[in-house]
């Protein structure tokens, strides 16, 4: 993710937020990979790990665990998830950090949890079949496993399923209208 030149931190405006998720949380890790954004997470991690790494890397550790919350009460950021829903999951972090506007789909590797880089089609030429290379619009590659990417014909149904994501939230289309809407109250 770029910086922001303004030096600007604020929801949307090169925030950069990053997240551990407890052994709980896997569907959710998934998706916000899915999104775009940078989670660990190991589905048999012991509880100390996941606050040493959260510590130690200063990720946001997200849990379901209210143990968990306490042990990390004086160290890195925590998020206690309230639902047991993954949609709901993803609608209370995008909200929670104000990440709606980061929401990059499909630019991360979901094995590596490293973004994609892009590849220029002449690199792409010997390592997807030809009638890809012929009728994608572009290319990536991980730079963890050296796999390709490209859009696929599932990418109008993520649209889709981003935009159902977007309506459960109160605030992700319309942030600047509901702060100052709660101003009011
Ligand atoms: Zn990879």
């Amino acid at each position: 993710m770029s910086q922001d030149p303004r030096g600007v931190r604020g929801p949307g405006a090169g925030a950069r937020v990053e997240f551990i998720a407890d052994c709980m949380l896997g569907r959710l890790a998934k998706w916000l990979k899915i999104l775009g954004f940078d989670v660990l997470y190991f589905p048999k991690a012991e509880d100390k790990d996941l606050v040493e790494i959260s510590r130690r890397e200063k990720r946001v550790l997200l849990t379901r665990d209210t143990g968990l919350i306490e042990k990390t009460k004086r160290r890195a950021g925590r998020l206690f998830i309230e639902s047991d829903d993954w949609r709901e999951q993803v609608v209370q972090v995008l909200d929670e950090y104000g990440l709606w506007d980061s929401v990059r789909p499909n630019s991360r590797c979901l094995d590596c949890n490293k973004p994609l880089k892009p590849l220029p089609k002449s690199r792409a030429r010997n390592l997807v079949p030809p009638h890809i290379l012929d009728t994608a619009p572009s290319f990536a590659m991980c730079p963890g496993c050296g796999r390709v990417f490209w859009p696929g014909t599932h990418y109008g149904d993520m649209e889709a399923r981003i935009a159902a994501l977007r309506r459960r939230s109160g605030r992700g289309q319309t942030s600047l209208f509901a702060l100052s809407a709660k101003r009011e109250v």
